[in-house]
């Protein structure tokens, strides 16, 4: 950090002290102690594309929706992971960045994402290098009113970190109503056919593999419609990675 800016920051953080995005308490990181304690990882077992936990008594390696069958189609991603269950501390976190306009927080989000990255999470993140990181289009209404995107963000930040380029891949062809308003079932039909690869990226992510990017994971509908897109669009194959992630049996979701 340049001189300059460490002294700007230095008298920022005197009047805006660092605070933990879970509880308030003046913290220079994401979370303070306590509320790292209360973090759940996502860990193993859990279905190898979709990365939901499974019973740890359960012997399977694909979870239903994930299994290939006649009558199931399984998401075109190969692997979704996640850092954190969301809920608490990690849910506060991103009800700051997303609803409060926080959008400071993309950089601390995205250390998380990089170390969860980096450790490989014992053996369970098979996700392979990645040519190309693509966050999860907001639409143009949307971002407008929130003034960014927050998964755009989030790649932006995390793109350095990891060392895979960053780029806008996809866009929003129809505006959607926020998930938070719907069912599971609904969601899936609410996102349906709701991305396009941009015309002039069709060349850049032939036989491409890429990384998806987004905050937080709720039912996957979204991701696996972005997975879609992209797969028709050309690329070889395709990954998730996303901050927090709804397991199923949790309350209500936000998105
Ligand atoms: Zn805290
Ligand atoms: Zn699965």
């Amino acid at each position: 950090m340049g001189i300059l800016k460490h002294v700007s920051q230095v008298a920022l953080n005197s009047v805006f002290p660092p605070r933990c995005a879970g509880c308030d308490a003046w913290e220079e990181g994401l979370f303070c102690e306590d509320c790292r304690l209360q973090l759940r990882a996502i860990e193993a077992p859990l279905c190898a594309v979709c990365g939901k936990p499974f019973d740890p008594l359960a012997f399977a390696s694909l979870c239903a929706e994930c299994r290939p069958s006649r009558n199931n189609k399984p998401p075109e991603f190969s692997a979704l992971r996640s850092c954190f269950m969301f809920e608490g501390p990690s849910r506060e976190a991103i009800h700051r960045y997303k609803y409060e306009g926080q959008s400071s927080l993309a950089g601390l989000l995205a250390q998380e994402l990089s170390g969860f990255w980096r450790s490989d999470c014992n053996g369970t993140l098979q996700i392979p290098p990645c040519d190309l990181m693509a966050p999860v289009p907001l639409h143009w209404w949307r971002a407008y009113r929130r003034g960014y995107n927050q998964s755009e963000l989030l790649a932006n930040q995390l793109s350095p970190m990891i060392d895979v380029p960053s780029k806008v891949l996809l866009h929003r062809v129809k505006p959607t109503r926020p998930q938070v308003e719907l069912g599971r079932d609904q969601r899936a039909e609410n996102v349906k056919n709701a991305f396009q690869v941009d015309k002039e990226m069709t060349p850049v992510i032939k036989e491409k593999t890429i990384l998806l990017i987004d905050d937080v994971c709720t039912t996957g509908a979204t991701l696996r419609e972005c997975a879609r897109a992209l797969r028709q669009g050309g690329a070889a194959a395709i990954y998730a990675l996303t901050f927090a992630r709804q397991i199923p049996q949790q309350t209500s979701p936000e998105k």
